[in-house]
């Protein structure tokens, strides 16, 4: 049990909201999804779904210069493929005139004031940790001028940052978000779902816990940044006298070889660095939905990753891992030849074709079998084969053996080169008894390698990725550098393969998931066509 169940678990037992748990997840539609969210959703729906509670969807949109109803689709998109469904979707704007209202209420009890020194001059009075601020000059305004000034913002008399309506607590606080937070600042801009309603806009401190207490929420559930801000969070739901929900932050998950900022996410899909906010090499959901990570795989994840206290790295073979071992259970397998060369078997009838039962699952069975034409030529992989083999490499060489998966034994005989040393053809015989079903089909020879027939073999593309950045932590640059100069400019490989014949566009594109034969996972792009089909690859078979 983890430390937010154990909060939790304890809640329920003293019938602490009447035994009730309700959690949000709360995003600002400014950017797509993460993996990082993603452990902040299977925290907030999995708590919710454990103890038969529920969990809303609530988008933060108190910033409307960065947000847009693009981010929201993709959210909502997100949240329903990771597999949860939220109880009531919300918007933190919703709650625009009840927080007006509320504001108003702290002005008349004279805990808030209008504030008209300049940004900067309230950062510089709010001083440093270790000495108390400096009261601003227009702290001890009266009501009746603090409620006509805010009026006036609010009907939008005054310019862009020339005044805010500020908390008024305390500014000797050691803690700094008590120094006097800002609760409302003026911004004339258009909100993608009030319009011009508003030309002021609470900040996150004003808004999110009354969001949390509007909606009835029991336990928030944050990242550990937003500890420092839990007094305040508490001072304003006691100063409102409304219901007090409890925060409860656990460690941001990071991740080795990405970056998790949505500011830098945008930076690399603006800039082009990669091809849109689901690039396969994206940390976003939508860029592991398109290399072929699994919902089930993701949230296997984060279930493995845990709940902690204490910031920690995770180490991105971990998310590796876990869709290696969904894929195994569930990905149909195909054959696919990534890097060819030809095999011909001389002693092969010309002309004939025999159609080969091959597994489609062998963790499953009811997946069942298909088809696959064999011929007298075939692709193999170049690796598969070795001039100078020493004892320890199994695979193909001359006068040895290896298995053609579902077909025969084969015998490398003799290799044809081009005029520049390249291994063109290789040449071998096949043994008739050896298919499966023949009197030495069990004949044991120590390797098997998979093929595709040259006549029927379909061309796909292939693209291959590695990591995004070349270091684990790419935050951490040489001076005068950003992350952009850890990049790893060989991330992505795009290549020819020859698949099986089987593979159609109808096929690949309900399937999706594929396990090319000894090579690893792929995934169905969508950017396949009748003509071609692409894959991408999610993961290779091992580490
Ligand atoms: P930014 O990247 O701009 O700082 P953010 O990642 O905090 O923003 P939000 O939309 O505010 O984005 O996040 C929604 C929720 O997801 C918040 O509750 C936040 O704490 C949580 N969250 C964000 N990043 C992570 C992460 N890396 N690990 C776990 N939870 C996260
Ligand atoms: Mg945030």
């Amino acid at each position: 049990m983890n430390f937010i169940e154990q909060i939790i678990e304890e809640d329920i037992r003293n019938g602490k909201n009447d035994a009730k748990v309700q959690t949000r997840f709360p995003p600002e539609p400014n950017g797509y999804l993460h993996i990082g969210h993603a452990k902040s959703i299977c925290i907030n729906f999995g708590m919710a779904e454990k103890y038969n509670g529920l969990c809303n969807l609530r988008f933060d949109d108190t910033n409307p210069v960065k947000e847009d109803t693009e981010y929201v689709d993709s959210i909502r998109e997100d949240i329903q493929w990771l597999g949860f469904q939220w109880a009531k979707e919300f918007y933190a704007s919703d709650y625009f005139d009840q927080l007006y209202l509320w504001a108003e209420q702290l002005i008349n009890e004279g805990l808030a004031y209008v504030d008209d020194q300049t940004q900067e001059e309230i950062s510089k009075g709010r001083g440093v940790p270790t000495a108390p601020g400096i009261e601003s000059p227009y702290r001890n305004r009266s009501v009746e001028e603090n409620l006509d000034l805010f009026r006036r913002m609010r009907a939008g008399e005054f310019p862009d940052g020339s005044r805010v309506l500020r908390a008024k607590i305390d500014m000797a606080s050691p803690n700094m978000h008590f120094r006097d937070p800002i609760m409302y600042r003026i911004l004339h801009a258009s909100h993608h779902r009030t319009g011009d309603k508003w030309c002021i806009y609470p900040m996150y401190d004003f808004a999110h816990g009354q969001s949390d207490s509007i909606e009835g929420i029991t336990h928030s559930i944050c990242t550990l940044e937003f500890e420092v801000h839990r007094p305040l969070y508490d001072w304003f739901c006691e100063a409102l006298r409304i219901h007090h929900p409890q925060q409860i932050e656990f460690a941001r998950l990071n991740m080795t070889y990405t970056i998790m900022s949505k500011r830098k996410l945008l930076q690399l899909v603006k800039e082009h660095y990669v091809n849109g906010w689901d690039d396969p090499r994206m940390p976003t959901i939508c860029g592991l939905r398109r290399r072929g990570y699994t919902p089930a795989s993701i949230r296997n994840f984060a279930e493995t990753v845990g709940v902690a206290k204490r910031d920690n790295i995770i180490d991105v073979s971990l998310l590796e891992f876990c869709a290696r071992e969904d894929l195994n259970k569930t990905a149909i397998r195909t054959m696919a030849v990534l890097d060819p060369v030809k095999l011909v078997i001389d002693n092969y009838p010309e002309g004939q074709v025999e159609e080969m039962t091959a597994i489609n699952n062998p963790e499953e069975p009811e997946a069942g079998t298909r088809t696959v034409p064999f011929s007298k030529e075939l692709w193999i992989e170049r690796a598969d084969f070795r001039e100078n083999a020493d004892k320890k490499f199994y695979r193909l060489s001359i006068d040895r053996e290896v298995r053609l998966k579902y077909a025969y034994i084969i015998k490398c005989t003799h290799i044809v080169k081009d005029d520049a040393g390249n291994i063109t053809e290789i040449h071998c015989t096949y043994d008739p008894n050896t298919k499966s079903g023949m009197p030495d089909s069990n004949r044991k020879v120590k390797a098997t390698i998979h093929w595709a027939s040259v006549q029927h073999s379909k061309k796909a593309e292939v693209r291959l990725f590695d990591r995004l950045f070349s270091v684990e932590d790419p935050d951490n640059c040489a001076e005068g550098e950003t992350f952009l100069d850890n990049l790893n400019p060989n991330s992505l490989v795009v290549t020819e393969a020859w698949v099986e014949p089987t593979l159609t566009l109808e096929k690949a594109m309900a399937i999706k998931h594929f396990q090319f034969e000894r090579l690893g996972y792929f995934y169905a792009d969508p950017d396949s066509t009748e003509e071609k089909l692409v894959f991408n690859k999610t993961v290779s078979l091992k580490q």
